[in-house]
């Protein structure tokens, strides 16, 4: 449960979230600017370009841009003048589908479009830079990290390897994605994992191609992937604890023509995903993997080999941050709409590369329908942003700074 939260507090937490909504319809245009000009990742360079020149307007003391390629970092100083710092985040890629929506902002490039709310995570860390730069009540320096390639270009870790925690040591960073199965104005957020580590698998194997109408002159290589996928389901059954959470998921399989019923190829290839929140889970899955692959190949007189990537890790939050935000989100929306310990998601997320430097906490942000189709979640080609929602999320963002670097007098 929250503790007695002073009374000041929940005044400034008002006070952000009021200051915010005043200038509401700007965030919605410059949201909506965004979504009519989606960029994938590492080519967010209008992107950017809206954010610098937005930051230089609301009077941001220093930018620095290109970190990580189109990476774009923001500092407000506060009234005070320590060492404090606090990193906050928020992703500016689109993703490669096309726009299924009627309204006036959809995306004008086909085959991109905002479909993950990037959009209003800009937006929203926009907003509350504008908020911190007229304001300043603070002991220490904000960050802003608008940070490029969160779907699946590692663009958290691309701006980290570009010095972004030297050259700007923050003491806790902090980020938050819209949820659309979450109604406006709730926040959700745990003590640990938000969000699973995500692997990619690629297998290979080799047979002996042949005539179908001979298969015993072959070695077949769709046999032996048909042996592999069913023996890799075992892993989740029978190897992992019921405790612990894991997916094995072979989600696309390769292998001969579909113009040639009569030929048996000579190789198959399988791919999919392994997605864990434990670092020991994960390396036993992929210690199994290597061995069932091998051995069922073997076992046909195959030869199997695989390829394991791991993309993203595990989105761990830290507690004391975690339960930090959740109070700072509990002055804004009330306790009764602050889920304290979420069910986490077999999703990934690259903020877990900020996280594994960083003490923090990633939130999720209620955002319900908005304009997009009724019911529909993200990277769906008939999402849309809930504009509703960016003072909440502004103000948020805000409450962060200003709640873990209180001024002291
Ligand atoms: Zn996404
Ligand atoms: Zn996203």
């Amino acid at each position: 449960m929250l503790t007695a939260v002073k009374p000041q507090k929940l005044m400034a937490a008002g006070r952000a979230f009021a200051a915010i909504a005043e200038f509401h319809p700007e965030l919605t245009a410059f949201r909506r600017d965004l979504h009519v000009h989606p960029e994938l990742g590492f080519e967010e360079v209008y992107t950017a370009g809206r954010v610098k020149q937005a930051l230089e307007l609301c009077g941001v003391d220093e930018i620095h841009t290109g970190i990580g390629k189109t990476g774009v970092v923001g500092l407000i100083r506060g009234k005070s003048k320590s060492a404090n710092m606090i990193g906050l985040r928020a992703d500016m890629d689109a993703l490669p589908l096309t726009e299924h929506n009627p309204f006036g902002w959809k995306s004008g490039q086909p085959g991109k479009m905002h479909a993950c709310g990037h959009d209003g995570h800009t937006t929203m860390l926009v907003g509350a830079a504008r908020y911190l730069a007229e304001t300043r009540n603070f002991d220490g320096t904000a960050v802003l990290i608008f940070q490029p390639g969160e779907e699946g270009y590692a663009g958290a870790k691309a701006m980290i390897e570009d010095g972004l925690f030297d050259r700007f040591p923050v003491q806790a960073a902090y980020a938050m994605h819209n949820w659309p199965s979450m109604p406006p104005g709730t926040v959700g957020v745990n003590r640990g994992p938000m969000m699973a580590a995500a692997d990619r698998i690629t297998i290979t194997i080799t047979g002996k191609g042949g005539h179908g109408a001979h298969p015993y002159m072959a070695i077949d290589p769709v046999l032996v992937a048909a042996h592999i996928i069913t023996a890799a389901q075992s892993i989740v059954s029978r190897n992992v604890k019921p405790q612990d959470s894991a997916v094995v998921s072979i989600c696309a399989m390769n292998a001969g023509d579909l113009g040639a019923m009569s030929v048996i190829p000579g190789t198959a290839t399988l791919v999919g995903t392994v997605r864990t929140f434990n670092a020991d889970v994960q390396d036993m899955i992929e210690k199994r993997l290597h061995t069932l692959i091998a051995s069922v190949a073997e076992a046909f007189g195959a030869t199997a080999s695989m390829n394991y990537e791991r993309i993203y890790p595990a989105t761990i939050n830290t507690p004391i941050e975690a339960m930090f935000a959740a109070d700072v989100a509990a002055m804004m929306v009330g306790e009764e709409n602050v889920t304290r310990d979420m069910v986490p998601s077999m999703g990934a997320e690259d903020f877990s590369f900020m996280l594994q430097a960083k003490p923090g906490a990633y939130l999720r942000l209620g955002q319900g329908d908005g304009l997009g189709q009724p019911g529909c979640f993200l990277h769906n080609s008939r999402y849309d942003f809930n504009d509703e929602v960016l003072p909440l999320g502004a103000a948020l963002f805000a409450g962060l700074v200003e709640q873990s670097m209180p001024l002291t007098v």
